[in-house]
């Protein structure tokens, strides 16, 4: 039940300001976002690709106002992909994107995200790499598909994330679910009205294994974003039975959490993606970790009361 409180409260500006200048946040965030430049985060990419990891990268921030903000967005990326190629790490560092952060809930914001992203998806694909579209709130998100469809006739492996919690999704799933996609299914992050989405945790879990399903059978390639255990071996086992192989779907989580779960999957041979995030502009995505585990939030509290 603390999820979605944690979640609506975070939109008020007066707890962004509270959280992003408590002395103590800083140390909490590092957890879950390694860096604020993209000279902090190559040696993060570097260490994890050592270590047999495969990477997505997000640049955080999407709570942009103007098309200039966008445009620093944008470019923030380029200068990523311009980073990692020396790295010669082709598809093993990819990057995810939130189209609000190129300008989607601006005024023509359909028409600016396509104009922003489409410059970093073809230069990650310069690069030998793909991008994921991030799946956000759901007013977004027919916008979101219909410029993934667009940037696949150019680029046809650019992904998308579909969200287990959402009712649409199983029609989404089954559209997506084609040969050539890559998919990722997630459980989903936001506040959502029960008008469009499960309120219950057991309801989400049942419809993820439904969604994973469609994917499993279908002949896209999924990639599974969950660090639950009981997803992660449900997802073995709807991939043995649909006779795939290792390397006909992926396993995805999120960069400080279950970490030894990343490092367990990828012995046993699985492709293993860490979704890494860096950036100055982390509330929204710090935010949704704590929301996501409220032991995260009594945790952050404790430290911010005892040092703060
Ligand atoms: C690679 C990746 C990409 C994602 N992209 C999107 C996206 O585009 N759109 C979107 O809406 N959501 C996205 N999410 C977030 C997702 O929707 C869930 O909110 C998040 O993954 C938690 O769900 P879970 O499947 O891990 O299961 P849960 O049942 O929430 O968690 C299972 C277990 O994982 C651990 N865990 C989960 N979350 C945390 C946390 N924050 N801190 C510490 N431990 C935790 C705990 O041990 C917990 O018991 C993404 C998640 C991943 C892994």
């Amino acid at each position: 039940m603390l999820g979605p409180v944690i979640l609506a409260a975070s939109r008020s500006d007066r707890m962004r300001r509270l959280i992003s200048a408590a002395p103590v946040t800083k140390q909490v965030v590092d957890r879950f976002i390694p860096g604020e430049t993209v000279d902090q985060i190559v040696p993060i990419v570097r260490d994890l690709a050592g270590k047999g990891l495969e990477l997505t990268m997000d640049v955080v921030g999407e709570d942009i106002t103007t098309p200039e903000q966008a445009a620093t967005a944008r470019d923030a990326y380029l200068q990523l992909i311009e980073r990692l190629r020396p790295l010669e790490l082709g598809t093993r560092a990819e990057m995810s994107v939130k189209l609000s952060m190129f300008g989607q809930a601006l005024p023509g914001g359909h028409e600016l995200a396509l104009a922003n992203v489409r410059p970093v998806v073809e230069a990650a694909t310069a690069i030998g790499t793909t991008v994921t579209l991030d799946a956000e709130d759901h007013t977004t998100l027919d916008s979101m598909f219909a410029i993934h469809e667009e940037l696949r006739k150019d680029f046809p492996a650019t992904g998308c994330v579909i969200q287990a919690y959402l009712f649409r999704t199983e029609a989404d799933a089954r559209r997506l679910a084609a040969s050539g996609s890559r998919v990722r299914i997630v459980k989903g992050a936001y506040k959502e009205p029960a008008s469009v989405a499960f309120q219950n945790k057991h309801e989400i879990d049942k419809a993820y294994v439904r969604v994973l399903r469609t994917l499993m059978e279908g002949e896209g390639y999924p990639m599974i974003g969950s660090h639950d255990p009981r997803i992660i071996s449900v997802a073995q086992e709807l991939a043995r039975r649909a006779g795939r192989k290792l390397d006909e779907y992926e396993f995805q989580m999120l960069y400080g959490i279950r970490s030894d779960e990343h490092l367990r999957l990828a012995a046993e041979g699985h492709r293993m993606r860490v979704y890494t995030a860096y950036g100055t502009d982390w509330y929204g995505y710090f935010m949704r970790r704590l929301a996501e585990k409220p032991a995260n939030l009594r945790f952050f509290v404790r430290s911010m009361v005892g040092k703060g």
